[in-house]
């Protein structure tokens, strides 16, 4: 059993620059996921000078993580936004998904991108009475809007269902080979290992702080997946972070199809080809990640489906309209962020690409507007939020969440709380007991042998090294 993402098997030995002198640029992007990727490709088809930075190996991320899925049906999205913001946004914003899909297939065909490109077709379906309203409710919104959609009983994938949504023009990728052409295509521009330590503002342009060296832009591009140091955007109270579980097993062939339910627990699925082996790729549960008492009980119920070769977990942030927040949050149109994609980041990150081009070259763009992140608030959004607040800070006060593993106990040392696990050869590893982000209780995930902050997702390898953000810092013990 593997205990990583399938896409993280890419044999991708291709050895990129880090930070080593003082640069002055237009764009800083600091990230270099979907997002990262996706702007700076953007800007440079511009002529734009911008630089790309990571702090660890660009698609590492949660982008190297997910089902990557290309599609504009995702779960029940259109009836959650219309009842949060309203039928024109909820239309809005399927333009922007299809068009998103729609620019995702143009780059594949002309920079002919060896991806494991599919084309499939698209399901959500519901195993559950309750459920079918949401579905039908999907299919007229979708059918009023001139989208071929096909209501059905039957699915060609092996689950119960009672009702779905099918559409054609949607795909299925490998993204760690997708975001790997353009670290090639674009490699004196992107700078691996290379972390945002801190930065401010200095007359008109930002200083950033990046491996001790100093970077001067205009424009700095915030792509960490959670802008973690920008407290005005005020995250916490905005969104929530899930947690999904994920495998992949051998199977004898490839459908070409992808599904996702809407139904609690979630199911999501698809297939992929590799060497002639073929996978299926297979998610069952998506939780708050404030929730999750135990990650080896979901990993049983994954266990259980039986066969899998690769095990994994995957974070994103759930917004709390629905909508990602995409655009400019200072006064000087210069600080940018991109994030809150709701799972659905391929289409969001790469819209983000667009909206962020035309941001910076003051292009009008319908998309802009819709996304901004500084939008209002109504009273559902309001009262999402204050759950989502109260859920970080029920993970916050959570911290003796390792209490029930034989393997682990908690000790203070030279005044510090640390936690130490000892693992199946009796070493010991020791790291600290709380999240630098915002001090929340850490949780260790056995399967994955890595430290979880519940509160707003960081992750850390077992000796403390962050390996997901928001935090930007290791938990090390030293
Ligand atoms: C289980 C699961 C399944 C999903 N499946 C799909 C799907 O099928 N289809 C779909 O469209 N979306 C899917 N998503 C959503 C999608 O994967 C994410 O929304 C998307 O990958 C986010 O991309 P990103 O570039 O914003 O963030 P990331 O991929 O996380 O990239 C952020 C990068 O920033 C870097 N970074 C962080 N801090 C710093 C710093 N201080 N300095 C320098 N670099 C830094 C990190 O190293 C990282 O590489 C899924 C999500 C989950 C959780």
């Amino acid at each position: 059993m593997k205990n990583k993402s399938i896409w993280e098997e890419l044999d991708n030995n291709f050895k990129m620059q880090s930070i080593d002198k003082d640069l002055d640029i237009d764009v800083l992007i600091v990230g270099g996921g979907i997002t990262g990727i996706s702007v700076l490709h953007q800007l440079m088809l511009n002529k734009i000078k911008c630089v790309l930075i990571d702090r660890n190996k660009c698609g590492y991320g949660t982008t190297g993580k997910s089902t990557a899925k290309i599609t504009y049906l995702q779960e029940d999205i259109y009836g959650k936004i219309k009842d949060t913001l309203g039928e024109k946004i909820a239309q809005e914003y399927l333009k922007s998904q299809i068009c998103a899909v729609e620019l995702i297939q143009d780059i594949v065909e002309e920079y002919k991108i060896d991806c494991d490109f599919r084309k499939v077709s698209s399901y959500i379906f519901t195993n559950k009475n309750e459920n079918i309203k949401l579905i039908q409710n999907e299919y007229e919104f979708l059918k009023d809007r001139k989208v071929e959609a096909g209501l059905v009983k039957e699915v060609p994938f092996n689950e119960e269902c009672k009702l779905a949504i099918k559409v054609g023009d949607t795909y299925t990728f490998n993204p760690l080979k997708y975001i790997d052409y353009f670290k090639k295509l674009y490699q004196s521009q992107i700078y691996e290992n290379s972390k945002l330590e801190s930065f401010r503002k200095v007359n008109d342009y930002y200083e950033c702080l990046v491996n001790g060296k100093i970077v001067k832009c205009k424009y700095l591009v915030i792509a960490t997946h959670y802008p973690y140091f920008l407290k005005n955007v005020m995250l916490p109270i905005k969104s929530y972070i899930e947690t999904s579980f994920i495998g992949a097993k051998k199977v004898k062939e490839e459908k070409l199809i992808s599904a996702i339910n809407v139904d609690n627990p979630t199911i999501s699925l698809r297939y992929y080809q590799n060497k002639d082996i073929n996978y299926l790729i297979y998610l069952l549960n998506s939780k708050k990640s404030a929730n999750i008492e135990d990650f080896k009980t979901y990993f049983k119920d994954l266990k259980d489906k039986g066969g899998f070769t690769y095990l994994w977990t995957n974070n994103d942030i759930i917004t709390n309209d629905y909508m990602p927040l995409i655009g400019t949050i200072d006064k000087d149109n210069s600080l940018i962020i991109a994030t809150g994609y709701n799972t659905w980041g391929f289409t969001n990150g790469t819209m983000a690409g667009l909206v962020i081009k035309d941001t910076i070259l003051n292009n009008y763009n319908p998309f802009i507007s819709l996304f901004k992140p500084k939008r209002g608030i109504n009273f559902k959004k309001l009262k999402r939020g204050l759950e989502d607040g109260y859920g970080n800070i029920k993970a916050i006060v959570k911290s003796n969440n390792n209490v029930n593993n034989k393997n682990i106990v908690g000790k203070t040392i030279d005044g510090k709380k640390v936690w130490i696990y000892k693992d199946d050869m009796g070493k010991e590893h020791i790291v600290l007991s709380k999240c630098p982000h915002l001090k929340c209780g850490i949780v260790f995930n056995e399967t994955e042998k890595t430290w979880e902050c519940l509160c707003h997702g960081s992750r850390f390898d077992i000796d403390g090294k962050c390996i997901n953000g928001p935090s930007n810092y290791d938990i090390t013990f030293k």
